[in-house]
């Protein structure tokens, strides 16, 4: 019988913990669903909750492994509300990590006080968080 190759794992990294490719994936193929989530509004939602409307978010359950893809400026997975998951916008190679860019989907992260210092270390790195009306409002150089 075929074992299922795994796509990722969690480890822990500088970023706390992260969620690292098993595999090579192309652009368009899904890493991985949430298998538990709610979907409701700001209020609804804790604060670890993605943005995917205007007042609408979706939680995944504490624990469930989706919610340790970490933000990068120059991430490799979109997040799809058509499957609840993370698909690749980038060619990723094994032992990459997994990552999103936060600010194409929050639009003001500093009124839930969810800002934060970027430790992508990527040449295109914003530096700090802000989710991207705030970086409208404030320029590039928050
Ligand atoms: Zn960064």
């Amino acid at each position: 019988m075929d074992k299922k190759l795994e796509n990722y794992t969690i480890v822990d990294n500088a970023k706390g913990k992260a969620m690292i490719a098993l595999k090579d994936f192309n652009i368009g193929e899904i890493i991985s669903r949430d298998k538990n989530y709610l979907v409701g509004t700001a209020k609804e939602t804790s604060d670890n909750a993605l943005q995917i409307g205007k007042d609408k978010f979706v939680d995944v359950a504490p624990g469930d492994d989706n919610n340790f893809v970490n933000h990068s400026c120059n991430a490799n997975v979109k997040y799809d509300t058509n499957i609840f998951g993370y698909i690749a916008i980038k060619p990723i190679k094994k032992d990459d990590e997994i990552t999103i860019d936060y600010e194409d989907y929050e639009d003001d992260m500093i009124q839930f006080n969810v800002d934060f210092d970027c430790l992508c270390h990527e040449s295109n790195c914003r530096g700090r968080i802000v989710g991207k009306k705030m970086r409208e409002k404030y320029g590039k150089n928050y």
